[in-house]
């Protein structure tokens, strides 16, 4: 049975009281609402993490929302002015890190080689990697999408081995659905999905295939989430937009009840 998995993006959001704002609305509403085994992740800004993680020990959800980082360096330390690293987020409290997000990969030139380093420092220190992959709407028009997730995939994460690539949470999102309100419509996610269960399958083997979470990303909202959710292999989102209003992430959420 795989893991359903509900992870919100703030991105640049919140600042520190925003923060503990919108995770204790967020982590109250889940308590009372969510009737569910998904696994409910924040990634919210380095400089908020720890705050989130002292409020959380504090109330009583301990570690029901899990924390993640949007990103880590791809070095373990040492003069990377301006970065952060695994080691470092695992000791403030996150479980999860999101790598090779769209945003960084346009916005920060991160290649799939930078990323597997990325990968590697993150399952190193125990933070759990949501690989993000996706096409840009160039990509999709001209009919290479589907290859240009596979060398995503592969470059990014088939040098490891079975059992730790089944650790690994996948994260579909159409470069051209996210922020834009424009969402891959059910089939057209189910398909990539699909897709990316295959080339799971023929790197490794259809047990490991059926055994890794696969998101979708991409202007998803309490409106559509039921849908996309319900496709055969999409196993939950990763949610931008609609994960910085605690009634919609929650709705979101309720999904699964
Ligand atoms: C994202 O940034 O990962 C994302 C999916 O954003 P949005 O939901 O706003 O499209």
């Amino acid at each position: 049975m795989r893991q359903k998995i509900v992870a919100g993006n703030w991105k640049m959001n919140n600042d520190l009281k925003e923060s503990l704002k919108l995770f204790s609305e967020v982590a109250n509403m889940v308590t009372d609402e969510a009737n569910n085994d998904a696994v409910v992740i924040v990634s919210a800004p380095f400089t908020n993490i720890y705050a989130l993680d002292q409020w959380r020990s504090g109330s009583n959800i301990h570690d029901k929302i899990k924390l993640a980082g949007q990103n880590c360096c791809w070095e373990e330390s040492g003069a990377y002015t301006g970065e952060v690293s695994a080691k470092m987020l695992k000791s403030i409290g996150a479980e999860y890190v999101i790598l090779g997000h769209s945003e960084r990969r346009q916005y920060f030139a991160e290649s799939n080689a930078q990323l597997a380093k990325k990968v590697d420092l993150a399952l190193k220190h125990e933070l759990t990697p949501i690989f993000c992959v996706g096409e840009t709407l160039q990509e999709r028009e001209e009919g290479i999408h589907f290859d240009v997730i596979k060398a995503q995939l592969k470059e990014g994460l088939y040098h490891l081995i079975k059992s730790v690539f089944k650790t690994v949470v996948i994260a579909y999102e159409p470069v051209w659905a996210i922020g834009t309100g424009l969402t891959a419509t059910p089939e057209q996610a189910q398909e990539v999905h699909a897709y990316i269960r295959q080339l799971i399958a023929e790197g490794y083997d259809d047990e490991t295939a059926q055994s890794v979470s696969i998101l979708y990303g991409g202007s998803c909202n309490p409106s559509n989430a039921a849908t996309l959710f319900s496709q055969t292999d999409i196993d939950g989102g990763l949610i931008g937009g609609a994960s910085l209003k605690s009634r919609d992430f929650t709705d979101i959420i309720k999904t699964f009840n």
